[in-house]
């Protein structure tokens, strides 16, 4: 049987600590998996320590053929980083993944299973506790899936991540999308698809500092109940609506009484 190859995506901004790490991880992971070869795509976001040369140097050294990258003129952010990184994936299957190992490599072991024997498109990963997380942090999150489902018709599931495996057919999809302001856990949700969720427990950063700061978690937030919510478009509509009925029984009103007085 010929082999497949998985790709793994795997946004970095300042994660010079990290990569030599996933990378090792990774190899590690996939010498225990039978009929798969794995590439990584890592989308350097703009970093501004050594991040970009580590990769460089695993692409043209130690993980030559196995490793490649892009890298941004700037910081754009993980969405962006994501979008790119799914733009020009090529694999036979794709993931994507945190470079810090927030997100367990092993799991594509059961991910791998749901999308190629139990009839998934897609597999993706839900962290079920927020074990070493700040409480406002856990708090504000928790709160923005209330907010989101709530607004949108979009059903997020709550501690879902970025992290999945995918059929090419559903990274093709979402290239295809031509939202520029990106939101993949909504746009992930709104292609359809049949996913199937696996739950693990948190884990901490392998090394290095979170880049996500609470206002950036805030703007994050924003964009996507921007991008999906419907009810507030609704309700303008629905206002606009009500407001053209007062009017129109206003001018009736009007004119009824101009053609009575008028008239007498
Ligand atoms: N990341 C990125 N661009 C950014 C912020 C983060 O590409 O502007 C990457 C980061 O290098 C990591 C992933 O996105 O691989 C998740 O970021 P982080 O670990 O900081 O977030 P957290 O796990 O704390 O939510
Ligand atoms: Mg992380």
């Amino acid at each position: 049987m010929e082999r497949k190859r998985i790709e793994i995506i795997a946004p970095c901004y300042n994660e010079e600590q990290c990569i030599e790490l996933f990378c090792r991880r990774i190899e590690d992971v996939f010498s225990r998996i039978e009929g798969y070869d794995f590439s990584i795509l890592f989308v350097d976001d703009g970093s501004e320590d050594a991040t970009l040369q580590i990769i460089k140097n695993m692409a043209e050294n130690m993980y030559r053929g196995k490793v490649r990258y892009l890298s941004f003129s700037r910081n754009f952010g993980k969405e962006s980083a994501m979008a790119a990184g799914l733009e020009n994936s090529d694999g036979d299957l794709i993931a994507v993944m945190d470079v810090d190992l927030q997100h367990p490599p092993e799991l594509l072991y059961e991910m791998i299973e749901a999308v190629e024997t139990e009839g998934y498109d897609c597999c993706a990963a839900r962290r079920v506790t927020r074990d070493g997380e700040g409480v406002i942090r856990s708090f504000l999150s928790r709160s923005f899936y209330h907010v989101i489902n709530m607004l949108t018709e979009i059903d997020l599931i709550p501690g879902g991540t970025d992290y999945r495996l995918m059929k090419k057919e559903v990274a093709e999809a979402i290239v295809s999308l031509p939202e520029r302001e990106r939101f993949t856990k909504g746009i992930y949700s709104w292609i359809g698809f049949k996913t199937k969720w696996i739950s693990y427990h948190n884990v901490e950063r392998a090394a290095g500092q979170s880049k996500w700061s609470v206002r950036h978690l805030f703007g994050y937030a924003g964009s996507g109940i921007i991008a999906f919510a419907t009810a507030p478009l609704r309700g303008v509509i629905y206002l606009g609506v009500i407001v053209t009925a007062i009017a129109v029984a206003y001018a009736g009103n009007v004119i009824w009484g101009e053609i009575h007085t008028g008239g007498g």
